[in-house]
């Protein structure tokens, strides 16, 4: 069988199969957004790796390589947050051809403290090898949490309400009108730049993590996919009301630009490094108070947290609404 075949997620499940039990200190393994080690002392490490491949994550004919080193460790961090966690510091790992001017390498590592500078993630490390293919930028960040206190995606409870910061579906517009030559328009700046320069949701997730989330989990593979996530993990099933999630007006015009329904990037659009929750609809008000508070990108409630399995996505008219697939790494379209 090939890869392909079987698919991102199924490979990393045949792969971790092979890896054995862990220890009684790793407070969460795999199938996270990250893991959580226990350290004896008052705080978990929350650490996690993230790869960036060029002509698969990046191109540089749509972003530069400052950009490419900025959005690395944005989504490295943002996979802390996504516990509960701070980021303290990252590793990062370049495999490059030798014909790549070493400007662009340069430029990428400004991107990269740029981005360690607004996530307050030193880059202490890494690695530089020579490759044949593609760039890789590799950034493995490491975080820490309170003792016990990482919000994991099994949480989920019937009951809870589910909620998301932001307008999801603006990175994944951002890219289409980029792979349109729409990018410079100056009206989709905002979609192209939150594609392209994402900030992770850090105060956000802290925020939601203390605030009584019983789930978290960043979106990085496309909304409904990750509420999957959470949904298959809690073994509950989730419901998400199509006309409540937060879309920007953007989004709308670039659809219309493009001739696609924009619902598409909004419910499987991936990259979006919004945050999806679940917690008490009592717990929403002050969650949305203290974000405001402190200039933060405020969740919404978009749909609730049932008995059952899976997402299900309905209209006004409480009808299913299909819904696109979202990211497989190793599915034909990816
Ligand atoms: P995210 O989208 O939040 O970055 P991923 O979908 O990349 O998460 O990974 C899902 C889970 O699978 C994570 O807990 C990650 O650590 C784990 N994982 C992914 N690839 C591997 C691998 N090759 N070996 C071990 N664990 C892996
Ligand atoms: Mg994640």
């Amino acid at each position: 069988m090939l890869i392909r075949d079987l698919g991102e997620f199924a490979l990393i499940e045949r792969l971790t199969a092979r890896l054995g039990p862990g220890s009684a200190d790793v407070r969460v393994g795999i199938g996270d957004d990250a893991a959580v080690i226990a350290t004896g002392g008052p705080k978990d490490l929350v650490f996690t790796t993230d790869s960036m491949v060029e002509n698969v994550h990046f191109r540089l004919d749509f972003a530069s390589p400052w950009q490419v080193g900025w959005k690395a460790l944005a989504s490295a961090v943002s996979d802390i947050g996504a516990m509960g966690g701070t980021p303290r510091a990252a590793i990062v790992s370049i495999a490059a051809r030798g014909d790549v001017p070493v400007e662009q390498v340069a430029a990428l590592y400004d991107g990269l403290a740029a981005s360690g500078e607004r996530h307050d993630t030193r880059v202490v490390g890494g690695d530089t090898v020579r490759t044949d293919g593609p760039m890789v930028v590799t950034v493995s960040a490491v975080g820490g949490c309170e003792a016990g206190q990482a919000v994991v995606r099994s949480g989920a409870q019937p009951g809870d309400v589910v909620v998301v910061t932001g307008t999801p579906g603006d990175s994944g517009a951002g890219l289409a009108l980029s792979a349109a030559g729409k990018g410079d328009d100056p009206a989709f700046e905002r979609l192209v730049r939150r594609h392209l320069e994402p900030t992770a949701r850090l105060r956000e997730a802290d925020i939601l993590a203390r605030g009584g989330a019983t789930a978290l989990i960043d979106v990085s593979d496309g909304l409904v996919q990750d509420a999957g996530h959470i949904a298959r993990l809690s073994e509950v099933g989730i419901e998400i009301m199509l006309e409540q999630i937060p879309t920007s007006g953007a989004v709308w015009a670039a659809g219309e630009s493009l001739g696609i329904d924009p619902m598409g990037w909004v419910l499987a659009g991936g990259e979006d490094y919004e945050l999806l929750a679940a917690m008490p609809q009592s717990a929403v008000p002050a969650a949305v108070d203290a974000v405001c508070q402190e200039g933060g990108v405020p969740p919404a409630v978009i749909g609730c947290v049932v008995e059952g399995e899976g997402v299900k996505v309905l209209d006004g008219q409480g009808r299913l609404v299909p819904v696109p697939k979202g990211w497989d790494h190793f599915s034909p379209k990816a």
